[in-house]
């Protein structure tokens, strides 16, 4: 059966920090769908088209990586998919305790699922979206920590 992998998140915008673990884990999975969360509640930065568009063009020649947008519970997206992984990236102890409830009652409701937790490369530990919109925010450049098919 192909191992299916589901990466979700807010990917407002993508880092360096989330390419690297999709790097990683195209070795691991036969393939990844990239899953961007649409959930109106949450106010985001960058609107959904254009944060599915640049992961599209930074993925635009790995056939092993896919881009989706989905609301509701990811684990209902992963079934509708057939993806029995989901694919989590961890940089310190609050991700893992945050993670580790989410991942604890997605097994309860979905025991097929099995989510699976990439370490962090030291250098992409302190990366996070939040850090990339307050520099724009403020006028700063975050190139640095963005791919460079992202561009603002
Ligand atoms: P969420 O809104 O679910 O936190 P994010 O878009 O912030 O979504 O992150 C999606 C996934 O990418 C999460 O598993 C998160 O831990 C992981 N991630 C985010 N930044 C990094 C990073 N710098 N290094 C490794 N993993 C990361």
């Amino acid at each position: 059966m192909e191992k299916i992998a589901v990466f979700p998140g807010s990917f407002d915008p993508i880092t360096v920090g989330h390419q690297s673990i999709i790097n990683r884990a195209v070795n691991i999975f036969d393939k990844i769908i990239v899953a961007v969360g649409d959930n109106s509640e949450k106010e985001n930065f960058f609107s959904i088209e254009q944060r599915l568009k640049w992961i599209e063009l930074v993925f635009a020649n790995e056939d092993r990586v896919s881009v989706s947008r989905y609301s509701g519970l990811t684990v209902d997206f992963c079934k509708k998919v057939n993806a029995r992984f989901i694919l989590r990236g961890l940089r310190t102890s609050a991700d893992f305790e945050f993670e580790r409830s989410i991942g604890q009652v997605n097994k309860q409701i979905y025991p097929e699922i099995e989510t699976v937790f990439l370490l962090t490369t030291p250098e992409h530990t302190p990366i996070n979206s939040s850090i990339v919109r307050d520099i724009l925010k403020h006028g700063g450049d975050a190139s640095m920590f963005v791919p460079p098919e992202v561009e603002f």
